[in-house]
């Protein structure tokens, strides 16, 4: 395998970037990034002409796959050659909005603007400007983009920034709990009930795992947040329209947030985020509220068409069924080869993400019969149950070096691009 183009471009990248990166996740790739030239269906090609089956799909957005069905390419195309945009609404960010709100149970209003992390730090805004709170529960591992509410640890008793460059009063405001403990989540009510805004929350830790919620969890939380008048927010950056077809997450989980967060697919593969949810919450924006927020590309134009058209080919052709159809196959595949390779995993996942962890201790081999295929902690008698991950410390207790090892050292010389991390999960496109 030639490497040389991908490293004479990572020496000039180095030299002009920093890190030679322009998200810090890539920098990740071992012993440098390689670069790539271009996509074709399921597979990415590398700046020297290596080809691998691609389970990262743009960490997401991509659910359809590199090449796009010839509707979207059109309707992309159409959409650039009218102008790239123009600083007014335009019908089809309209169009978009009403599919959303037409298949999204939560969803009554919208905001689009241009990423997950711009839909998250709109969404802290509007819970804390319109619950008049400051504080937001957040869980533990979990990552809601690089923004300054939510990238703190620790915990609630001694929230700290996970960044440099973030005040230590601006993490006060944030209280980490673990995922999946509802005693932790009563604690910080009984304490700080009356200042906190919103939990915010992934339904499924897809950030960090992939972790499931156990049965009950999110009505509880519910319940607790309405109890104390205070919002529920599902960021759906990446479960959404992913998870649970076109109702996304919420609605196979059955619980209603406040509001929703969206990113990824909903963009269709360009640069999108959005805040979605009761109508009543989300005219608390500008310019019908006093929570203000704006931006020249919000609704790009070209974003907006890739996003519909992308959604709308979802809704006409079994897209859902093909990409949970493979996943399913691909998690009982790799439970299957794993066993060989490994005392002790857990294969985690639902509808087309996958992800495999190493846990430290649990049954061999020979239980493999009894092997859970989805991490999904929703079967207590299940004799995996205790071994499923069950919050972020569970993960972070992984042997994250044998993931690297096996997972992507390995697959990466067999030409499969895998996540390089034990935190990120993979994804199954309709290309595959
Ligand atoms: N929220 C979640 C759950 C995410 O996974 C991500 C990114 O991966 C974000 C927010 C931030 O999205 P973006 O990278 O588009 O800013």
């Amino acid at each position: 395998m030639t490497d040389e183009n991908s490293r004479a471009l990572y020496d000039r990248a180095l030299s002009v970037m920093p890190g030679g990166v322009n998200s810090a996740v890539r920098a990740a790739i071992e012993p440098y990034p390689f670069f790539v030239q271009k996509g074709d269906g399921g597979h990415v090609i590398d700046a020297d002409g290596n080809r691998y089956i691609d389970w990262v799909m743009g960490l997401g957005p991509l659910l359809l796959g590199h090449s796009l069905p010839e509707q979207v390419q059109a309707a992309i195309q159409k959409q650039a050659s009218a102008g790239p945009m123009y600083g007014t609404p335009t019908e089809i960010e309209v169009d978009l909005a009403e599919f959303v709100v037409r298949h999204v149970p939560s969803v009554e209003k919208i905001r689009f603007v241009n990423s997950g992390t711009e839909a998250t730090v709109s969404a802290v805004r509007l819970a804390r400007g319109y619950t008049g709170r400051n504080k937001i529960v957040v869980m533990q591992g979990g990552y809601h983009g690089a923004q300054e509410s939510t990238l703190v640890e620790g915990d609630a008793e001694n929230p700290a920034p996970s960044s440099a460059g973030i005040p230590q009063s601006f993490a006060e405001h944030t209280l980490p709990v673990p995922f999946n403990d509802e005693a932790a989540v009563r604690e910080v009510f009984d304490e700080h009930g009356d200042d906190i805004a919103a939990v915010l929350t992934e339904p499924i830790l897809a950030n960090y795992g992939i972790v499931h919620p156990e049965d009950g969890y999110h009505e509880f939380l519910r319940e607790i947040t309405a109890e104390h008048g205070s919002l529920l927010i599902f960021d759906e950056v990446i479960t959404g329209f992913r998870v649970g077809g076109l109702g996304c997450a919420q609605s196979e989980l059955g619980v209603i947030p406040d509001l929703t967060t969206f990113g990824k697919i909903i963009g269709g593969g360009f640069p999108v985020g959005a805040i979605g949810g009761r109508a009543e919450i989300i005219e608390s924006f500008a310019p019908s509220g006093p929570v203000f927020q704006a931006g020249t590309f919000s609704g790009h134009p070209v974003t907006m068409a890739a996003g519909l058209e992308t959604l709308q080919f979802a809704a006409e052709n079994d897209v859902y069924n093909h990409v949970n159809d493979l996943g399913e196959q691909l998690r009982s595949g790799l439970t299957d080869i794993v066993a060989d390779q490994a005392p002790s995993y857990t294969v985690t996942g639902t509808d087309s993400m996958f992800k495999v962890i190493f846990t430290r201790d649990g049954p061999g081999p020979d239980s493999l019969e009894e092997q859970c295929k989805t991490g999904c902690r929703q079967n207590p008698t299940c004799p995996r149950y205790d071994y499923c991950p069950k919050n972020s410390a569970d993960v972070k207790n992984a042997e994250t070096e044998r993931w690297r090892r096996i997972f992507w050292g390995k697959m990466k010389a067999q030409d499969v691009f895998l996540s390089q991390n034990q935190f990120e999960c993979q994804f199954v496109s309709y290309n595959h």
